[in-house]
């Protein structure tokens, strides 16, 4: 099992590069995560009370090894995350935002999906052919001044165009099918605004731009702050990242450098 799992992490995160000159998520403020490696063993998730060795990838909860010093953060806006059913929970990186912000995350598995509406202020993280950047996002609102009304579940989301995003969490093409689903078709398509990724993961059929769904979540929240709220980046949202670069650190020394 320990070994299943140590070939997903592996599959996942195998032939990430570094973009050139920087160290892997070097540059971030990410939290100090050498505790993980002090866990010996596998413990029970509180919840389900299956074995696991950092957190529950299903219950979305770190072991009570590590309770409390997991990193946790807010977000700018609600996340919501569709997987596919026959996406390995293990091979995911859904779950690490849902265990770091777990105020402003929720995770669905399709098709048991919110009724989503583009009138409930929701948009869809996804480069699809109509999809417009995150900054032209604003030009698109002809009416923000109800947005001031709404209710004021965080400072920041009253001054938001939208209240949450939807990111798919599958492969390329699973994606594509969850795209066509009635109850997201409707969505505005919203991409990043640039491409500016730290790290690429070269998969057969996949733009060197794909990204794994807990980068591209920390990026949109980095141009949500940056770009539609406009306020400075401070480095709020680097946590997010903190198992991702765990993984990766792991994987790196494990395995001699990818050349
Ligand atoms: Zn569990």
């Amino acid at each position: 099992m320990a070994e299943l799992r140590r070939k997903l992490i592996s599959e996942q995160i195998k032939l990430i590069r570094p973009v050139e000159g920087a160290g892997p998520l070097d540059d971030l403020s990410i939290a100090d995560s050498t505790f993980l490696n002090e866990l010996e063993s596998r413990s029970e998730c509180p919840k389900c009370n299956k074995s696991r060795k950092y957190f529950c990838y299903t219950c979305y909860v770190p072991v009570r090894e590590v309770e409390g010093k997991i990193p946790q953060l807010e977000l700018p806006c609600m996340v919501d995350i569709i997987k596919h059913p026959k996406e390995i929970d293990g091979k995911s990186t859904a779950a690490h935002a849902a265990i770091i912000a777990p105020k402003h995350v929720q995770i669905y598995t399709y098709p048991n999906i919110p009724e989503y509406s583009a009138s409930n202020k929701v948009i869809l993280a996804f480069p699809s052919n109509e999809a417009i950047k995150l900054d032209q996002f604003l030009d698109t609102i002809s009416n923000t001044e109800e947005t001031s009304e709404k209710e004021p579940s965080t400072k920041k989301a009253k001054i938001l165009p939208f209240e949450k995003v939807v990111f798919i969490d599958c492969t390329w093409n699973q994606t594509k099918r969850i795209y066509c689903d009635e109850r997201i078709k409707g969505l505005q398509c919203v991409k990043l605004t640039s491409q500016n990724t730290l790290f690429w993961r070269y998969q057969k059929g996949k733009p060197k731009t794909y990204l794994a769904t807990i980068e591209a979540i920390y990026y949109f929240m980095v141009e949500i702050h940056t770009k539609i709220l406009k306020l400075p980046y401070t480095h709020q949202y680097d946590n997010l990242l903190f198992f991702f670069k765990f993984m990766i650190d792991k994987i790196n020394d494990v395995y001699e450098p990818l050349s």
